[in-house]
């Protein structure tokens, strides 16, 4: 009897090491970036917009690093990079998306009286539930007049939105173009690491299953900005929590460290 006890709970332990065993392993594994994307943004049209009003376009794109978190799992960031840790960045730019760490700066702001005129939100960002777990209560999002808009948006000569839903609802990518010509293409947590563009390879699906986002959205977007790469090499993408790039671009002057 005792032995036949045993061997069931032997059983059962071995059927859950086998399923946590499986659940890492696809955990881990990463959704296929697609070889043609299908995510609809022609960089044409936004190069277009961003110049259509013949207004002076800005003269220079500044960032503030606001801190760095370290010992992020590397596999979590690009799938399959192995167990190393890399430092996560946080850098004070336009909000791509209603993640608390892109924009719970703005609802805590001891100067949001200030701020809040000069402060775009889209109708996605506000309406989002991640937008109430950043500060942003009900009574804080009436203060603001949500901007609506399709594909693309001119928010100023020279700065488009493209909207990208994926990562969340209200994730959009921002174009900037400068008075000299110089181009930059800010994807927010699209990726969290050039590899990701690069390669192109997402992160896990873990990451995916954490954060709800929609993997297939994302995969069709990488691959729109790794085609980039090769089509528009002077496009310079800025991640948003790439350290490591933003150090190059801040060493050959691309980008001007610190807002005014
Ligand atoms: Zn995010």
């Amino acid at each position: 009897m005792k032995r036949t006890l045993r061997r069931r709970v032997g059983l059962v332990v071995a059927a859950l090491l086998l399923v946590l065993v499986v659940v890492a392993a696809v955990g881990l594994s990463d959704v296929n970036v697609p070889e043609t994307s299908r995510f609809d943004a022609d960089l044409g049209a936004i190069r277009a917009l961003a110049v259509s009003t013949g207004a002076p376009l800005p003269t220079g794109l500044r960032s503030q690093h606001v801190s760095r978190a370290s010992g992020v799992p590397h596999a979590l960031v690009v799938a399959g990079a192995g167990f190393g840790e890399v430092a996560f960045d946080f850098y004070a730019t336009v909000v791509t998306h209603e993640h608390f760490d892109h924009c719970a700066g703005i609802a805590h702001s001891a100067s949001l009286d200030e701020v809040a005129s000069r402060v775009h939100l889209t109708d996605e960002q506000l309406r989002s539930p991640l937008a109430e777990e950043a500060g942003f209560t009900a009574e804080l999002r009436a203060r603001f007049t949500p901007l609506q808009y399709e594909r693309l948006h001119l928010l100023r000569p020279g700065v488009v939105l493209i909207k990208a839903p994926g990562h969340t609802p209200g994730t959009q990518l921002v174009y900037v173009r400068l008075a000299d010509g110089r181009e930059f293409l800010l994807v927010g947590d699209v990726a969290w690491h050039q590899d990701n563009i690069r390669l192109p390879r997402m992160h896990p699906r873990l990451t995916h299953w954490i954060g709800g986002e929609d993997a297939q959205a994302m995969a069709h977007q990488l691959q729109w900005l790794h085609d980039l790469l090769r089509t528009a090499p002077e496009l310079h993408p800025v991640v948003a929590h790439d350290g490591a790039q933003m150090q190059d671009y801040l060493r050959r002057g691309l980008i001007l460290d610190g807002l005014l």
